[in-house]
């Protein structure tokens, strides 16, 4: 029998870690709620209020930089800076296209561990699409990152920053028509979040809490995309948090579901479909549901029909993705007109179902991707290397 990756119950610490090497991640404000950081402050000697001011800057202002918080004294800011705002990203590799609104940066972590992160500017709306874990441990057989399993779970502070740190390139401009504040937040990345719960909850709440507590972003623009792990959306949608759920199926059948979505063996089609309407009636919210179009494999007819009877009358929404192959894959994406019937099926059912833009392809855009494409230009040490793309036109 295949052994199944557990979801993540380490109570570890703040560490983050749980896997592999057990270093721990720096204290960071992120990690904190306001009433932690004041605690903090105190401890190293400073006045509580410090924490409000260092916060401010952080997540008001998107400011890291303690030459730029002069309302703190000198000698107060860099130590405060050091013990609550560590470095926790090192950018190796950016990369752009679609004229600098699609950006990809690939992060080492304090302890050598890479993860990525995508900010894409669209007229209406600015996204980040951040990862959750370095690696996954979910094996799905598509996915770049389900290749090279788990490495460990990222601290709340490593989530929170990804999204803080595309906060601030967005704040700058990423052109004349994207706004310039970023909105949205989808955990599309690397990892499984539901297998880093509290973790991922807690950056959740740091996200949607105002400044100086946090980013003040909207519930409903957070998306959270899982695998199907059927206790933990149980858990989430008992938060009563208005958040998005995303639910990868790529199958509507047990048979072809327990191949390319492994922990199906655990938590079956139905079952996991249930958990998606619980919660949905529990919060309102629709769900998407993620099919991957892969050629020959799920793209059948009859499989679109299928989805359909599934899906129907149910709060949901269908994003096909076309797939987007993995280095040395046998798998491929389906073609147009394939991709076009199904889509017209799912619909004649009275499903609501869009094809996904395929931003960024050409910058190893999907989950994953940049990391495990290890041969493209980079530099070593701290040096960043940039590469652009030509612009592709999103295939909405
Ligand atoms: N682990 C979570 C979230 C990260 S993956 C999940 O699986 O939902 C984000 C999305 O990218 C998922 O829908 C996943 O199935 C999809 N994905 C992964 N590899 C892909 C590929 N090669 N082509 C297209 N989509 C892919
Ligand atoms: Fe993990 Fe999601 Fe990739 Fe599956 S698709 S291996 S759950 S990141």
């Amino acid at each position: 029998m295949t052994t199944l990756p557990l979801l993540s119950s380490n109570p570890a610490t703040r560490t983050g870690a749980g896997v592999g090497r057990a270093v721990a991640v720096p204290r960071h404000l992120a990690d904190l709620d306001l009433a932690g950081r004041r605690h903090a402050v105190a401890a190293l000697g400073e006045k509580e209020f410090r924490a409000g001011q260092l916060s401010n800057h952080y997540f008001g202002r998107l400011v890291r930089d303690p030459a730029e918080m002069t309302d703190i004294p000198a000698a107060a800011r860099d130590r405060l800076a050091a013990e609550l705002l560590p470095r926790l990203l090192t950018p190796v590799k950016e990369l752009s296209c679609d004229g600098g609104t699609t950006r990809k940066t690939l992060w080492r972590l304090h302890d050598g561990a890479q993860v990525e992160s995508v900010l894409m500017g669209y007229r209406d709306r600015v996204t980040v699409c951040v990862s959750s874990q370095a690696g996954c441990g979910m094996g799905c057989p598509f996915c770049a990152t389900g290749q090279g399993g788990l490495t460990r779970n990222l601290s709340t502070a490593e989530i929170v920053d990804q999204v803080v740190w595309f906060a601030g390139e967005a704040a700058k401009g990423m052109g004349p028509d994207c706004p310039a504040r970023l909105s949205h937040v989808v955990f599309m990345g690397m990892g499984e979040p539901l297998a880093n719960y509290n973790r991922v909850l807690d950056a959740v709440r740091r996200l949607i809490t105002p400044a100086p507590e946090g980013l003040g972003l909207s519930q409903r623009h957070i998306t959270v995309s899982t695998v199907g792990l059927v206790p933990a959306i149980e858990r989430l949608a008992a938060e009563d948090l208005a958040l998005t759920l995303a639910l990868s199926l790529h199958a509507p059948d047990d048979d072809l579901r327990d191949e390319l979505v492994p922990v199906n063996q655990r938590w079956k089609v139905a079952e996991v479909l249930e958990s998606a309407w619980s919660y949905a009636a529990r919060t309102g919210r629709r769900v998407s549901i993620e099919y991957a179009l892969i050629r020959d494999v799920n793209d059948q007819p009859w499989r679109a029909d299928l989805l359909g009877r599934l899906l129907a009358g149910k709060l949901a929404h269908v994003n096909l993705i076309p797939l987007n192959p993995t280095p040395g894959s046998r798998w491929d994406a389906s073609p147009k007109p394939v991709e076009r019937e199904f889509l017209r099926r799912v619909r004649a059912a009275g499903v609501a179902a869009t094809v996904r833009d395929t931003r960024g392809r050409e910058i190893d855009g999907a989950c994953g991707q940049l990391a495990a494409s290890q041969n493209g230009p980079q530099l070593p040490g701290n040096e960043l290397s940039r590469v652009s793309g030509r612009g592709r036109k999103a295939e909405q």
